[in-house]
């Protein structure tokens, strides 16, 4: 068995793909969705994202997310296992929210590279 909260590296690295895959699966599964039906297991083949890393991890970091949630409306007292998962879940999402930033119009968080917001159609400035 992998101990996933200890291993704070592969951790690390899980919660910067969990953030993408969380970003990138609403466009993936719009795209899935408008595509003809017997083309469609090519398309989820090609668009859905592919986890590099174990499952728990990914629990893991569910759980990390929603104990984050919890912990900002209530302090709790915390194993060194959530703390430590809990600095590498906010270093993940502090990453992610300066590689994608809040479009002007929506504010949704969209990625740095695009002209125009996927969300709205807003220009990216
Ligand atoms: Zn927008």
């Amino acid at each position: 068995m992998i101990a996933v909260a200890r291993d704070l590296v592969t951790l690390a690295a899980a919660a910067d793909d969990f953030f993408e895959e969380g970003f990138q699966l609403p466009f993936a599964l719009k795209v899935i969705a408008e595509t003809e039906p017997e083309e469609r297991a090519e398309a989820e083949e090609k668009m859905l994202p592919r986890r590099q890393y174990a499952d728990g991890y990914y629990v893991w970091l569910n759980y990390l997310v929603w104990l984050d949630a919890v912990v900002e409306m209530q302090p709790q007292s915390l194993s060194v296992a959530e703390l430590e998962g809990l600095r590498v879940l906010r270093t993940a999402r502090n990453h992610f929210l300066r590689t994608h930033p809040s479009c002007h119009a929506c504010g949704r968080p969209e990625e740095a590279t695009v002209v125009r917001c996927r969300h709205c159609g807003a220009e990216i400035k």
